[in-house]
């Protein structure tokens, strides 16, 4: 006999088996069998409702409840039963196991985040201020050429000083207004020559800053004369 012929043979014989067991069912719960020896207690029931693996199938128990109309009743009552218990138990697992991967989740964004933060405030962040066209015309504040725009972070500025500045020791400050007060950050750097331009260097650390308007300022060392631009710190 080929696989499919196979197949449908069992298929014909469990449909068999179905039926017959629907008709040994009727029989038995309608009082036409009369089962040998007294009822067995409720925990035996319950344990062959479950098809527990303890119970031998040559118990003699087997045989009256199967030939009972009380036992039986009492058995498809509980396999029921134990067939709710079991999808609510499946449906109870279902939605731990959803919870516990939905907090895992949570957990590990939130871990992933708080590091890209952690990373993010550690390394700071490079930014170049360009002045050199600052206050090169005649009768304009220097302040009113260059806006300036900073992250709230920790920031590696780099600036180009404006066209012929002096070389030496720069102090460099953000500060709530023009006249110097309020020091948010400051750093000193001397200025370094390139392309024939002076430019410093320093880390400000504008963390804590909150967004808003404030002033970059860099004043020489030697001659204190201090410049302001006006700065946005978002
Ligand atoms: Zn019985």
């Amino acid at each position: 006999m080929n696989l499919l012929g196979r197949l449908r043979s069992s298929r014909a014989e469990d449909r068999f088996e179905a039926w017959f067991t629907r008709m040994h069912r009727e029989r038995v719960l309608s009082g036409q069998t009369e089962p040998v020896g007294p009822c067995p207690n409720e925990a035996f029931l319950r344990g062959l409702a479950r098809r527990s693996k303890a119970i031998s199938l040559s118990d003699p128990r087997i045989d009256h409840a199967a030939n009972c109309a009380n036992c039986m009743n009492r058995l498809l009552l509980l396999r029921e039963q134990h067939r709710s218990q079991s999808r609510k138990l499946a449906f109870a697992f279902g939605t731990a196991v959803c919870l516990i991967l939905a907090v895992g989740i949570f957990a590990w964004s939130r871990y992933s985040s708080h590091r890209q933060q952690m990373l993010a405030s550690a390394s700071p962040v490079p930014q170049t201020v360009d002045l050199w066209n600052a206050g090169t015309y005649r009768g304009e504040q220097p302040g009113q050429l260059q806006s300036v725009v900073l992250p709230a972070a920790r920031v590696q500025l780099t600036i180009i000083l404006p066209r012929f500045s002096s070389p030496g020791q720069y102090l460099v400050a953000v500060t709530r207004d023009q006249s110097g007060n309020g020091v948010v950050a400051e750093g000193l750097s001397p200025a370094s020559t390139s392309n024939g331009q002076e430019r410093l260097s320093v880390n400000l650390d504008l963390r804590n800053a909150r967004a808003g308007a404030y002033f970059l300022s860099t004043t020489h060392e030697q001659d204190q004369a201090a410049y302001y631009y006006p700065l946005q710190i978002r």
